[in-house]
């Protein structure tokens, strides 16, 4: 399966996970959980580098938020006390449902986010939570998760390497996320994240990203607008799945078409909708 791999470093420090990186410039693989680089292995990759001993499997509550160490797993996650008074839970809840309970106790935060597949959850669960990440190459650089997507090349074989992910408090959201499969272990057709903020009895700030559509998760600014001011009454929450179904960027692939997922679009949005306002 791995054939071409002549050797498997597991660096004690993040200085000589990096140096091996430089040592090996195209030839070699950060390994988080494993589970991509076996399903897919990279026919170059010759020198996997383990992330295993670098201590980067850990939660913790900080002034600006909670960090999560990359080598972190979605099982850690789920079960962690730490994250289940995060936003009401609203990460375990969801990453319960992602992928496999076997898988679960392989996928890392770090793997799940640089590799990004356009179907992924987790790059929309992240983004919507306004996620920031620590990427290391000899030094550390701090950057919003949405600016790392729209730099490809930090994303490369070569580096750097994802260290940490930090997210925001943000007090008083209320958060809901909806993905579509045809079973229960099938990764998403689509899938949504809506996260508003109120103001006395109306939206004050509305986040809509609507990922595997299929491609990178993106943003509905149209929704947004609509969604800002209203008090998500019967006929407001109508208008928006009207204007979400209108507006959403999504295509036809060999597993569904653009026209269905059009028509999903609304549907998820309806769903979020409720669950924010029952959560009201
Ligand atoms: C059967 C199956 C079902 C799946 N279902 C879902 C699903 O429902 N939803 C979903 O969102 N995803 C799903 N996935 C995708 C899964 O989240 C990705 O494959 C993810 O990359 C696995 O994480 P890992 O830690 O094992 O990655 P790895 O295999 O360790 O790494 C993946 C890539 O990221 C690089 N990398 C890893 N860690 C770092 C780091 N810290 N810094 C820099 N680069 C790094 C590696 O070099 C490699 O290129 C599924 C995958 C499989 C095989």
């Amino acid at each position: 399966m791995l054939k071409q791999v002549i050797d498997y470093i597991s660096p004690t420090d993040l200085g000589e996970a990096v140096a091996l990186l430089r040592q090996f410039p195209g030839e070699a693989a950060l390994v988080g959980g494993g589970l991509d680089l076996s399903w897919r292995p990279r026919k170059q990759a010759r020198v996997l580098i383990g992330l295993d001993r670098l201590a980067l499997t850990y939660q913790e509550c900080r002034e600006e938020g909670l960090a999560i160490g990359a080598t972190t797993t979605l099982l850690q996650i789920i079960e962690s006390p730490l994250l289940v008074k995060y936003l009401g839970g609203f990460l375990p809840r969801v990453l319960n449902h992602v992928a496999t309970p076997l898988l679960h106790g392989m996928i890392t935060i770090g793997g799940a986010l640089v590799r990004a597949y356009p179907w992924a959850d987790l790059p929309c669960l992240f983004l919507g939570l306004e996620a920031q990440v620590i990427l290391y190459d000899g030094a550390d650089r701090l950057l919003s998760l949405a600016d790392y997507y729209a730099d490809r090349s930090l994303r490369g074989a070569d580096g750097p390497l994802l260290r940490e992910v930090l997210l925001p408090t943000l007090a008083g959201s209320r958060i809901a996320y909806q993905r579509f499969t045809r079973t229960a272990v099938d990764i998403p057709l689509l899938n949504q994240l809506l996260r508003i903020r109120w103001e006395g009895s109306r939206v004050a700030e509305a986040f809509v990203w609507l990922g595997a559509r299929p491609g990178a998760a993106r943003r509905v600014a149209e929704v947004e607008t609509l969604l800002v001011g209203s008090s998500l009454t019967g006929e407001e929450c109508e208008q928006a799945v009207g204007r979400m179904r209108e507006q959403a960027e999504v295509e036809s692939d060999l597993r569904l078409s653009a026209d269905y997922r059009r028509h999903l679009a609304g549907v998820l949005l309806r769903r979020n909708l409720e669950e924010v306002a029952d959560a009201a």
